[in-house]
């Protein structure tokens, strides 16, 4: 969705503070009607697009975490705020293998682990960094060519493999729904999600928590928190209607 009529612009600190009041009713409020404690689902408010001088405006409207999704993008936002001590990252778009070195820099969380290379890459680097980083596997869910992740039939023997990194800390696995109409088509993509973990939990390494699922974005968040999402990332709904379309992050 790019409609700004849907998504109005937040050009200030009282817009903002606002804006994320009314996403996080709305999140309390399908917490309620899928009878789950509000407290279970984190809102991860996403930046991408947006200035850092900008993202000043949302730090004082409350936002203590900021999901991006390209890395170079994110590091150099971290940079210009470094003065915002504690303002954590979230990288959440796919990651090339060479660029794992800023993730390990900065990052507090990284959504779209999809390779035990990458794993390998990110874990030598945060060893580096004296770092640790929060991790959560990308399945690709909705079938689509177009979107990132490993298809649900690779990940048993990737979280098995996991359990060899000592950096990283397996929280949970992340999708992207069908970008659809249909809401039970969506919904498909979450429940597959839901029970994937479920299946993956009875198999990872000791100690390993898949408590995380990360699902549900400006369009969908709802259905997501039904079946069960645990972080819902959320740009369009808080910040306004980017101009750049998606396919400028997911490639069609
Ligand atoms: C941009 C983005 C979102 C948020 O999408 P909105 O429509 O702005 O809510 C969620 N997840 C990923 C991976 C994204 O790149």
């Amino acid at each position: 969705m790019n409609d700004s009529s849907v998504f109005p612009q937040a050009e200030t600190i009282e817009q903002l503070r606002q804006n994320l009041a009314t996403v996080r009713a709305r999140i309390d409020q399908a917490c309620v009607q899928a009878g789950r404690d509000p407290q279970e689902v984190r809102l991860l408010p996403v930046s991408k697009t947006h200035p850092a001088d900008y993202l000043r405006l949302a730090y004082a409207a409350g936002c203590r975490m900021l999901g991006e999704n390209k890395v170079q993008e994110a590091y150099q936002k971290w940079q210009e705020l470094e003065d915002l001590k504690d303002l954590e990252w979230s990288v959440i778009g796919h990651l090339q293998t060479n660029k794992a070195k800023y993730v390990a820099r900065f990052a507090n969380e990284f959504h779209a682990l999809d390779s035990l290379r990458l794993a390998q890459a990110l874990d030598q680097r945060l060893i580096i960094e004296d770092r640790y980083l929060n991790v959560l596997v990308q399945i690709n869910t909705s079938g689509e060519e177009s979107k990132y992740g490993i298809d649900p039939e690779q990940a048993p023997e990737l979280i098995t493999q996991l359990g060899q990194f000592s950096r990283l800390r397996v929280r949970g696995l992340m999708t992207l729904a069908m970008n659809s109409e249909n809401d039970q088509a969506v919904r498909g993509c979450f429940i597959q999600l839901r029970e994937l973990r479920d299946s993956l939990q009875a198999i990872a390494p000791q100690g390993m928590q898949l408590t995380e699922l990360s699902m549900g974005m400006s369009g969908d968040f709802e259905l997501a928190i039904a079946e069960g999402a645990t972080i819902v990332r959320i740009g369009q709904a808080i910040f306004g209607a980017r101009a750049q379309p998606d396919s400028y992050y997911w490639p069609q």
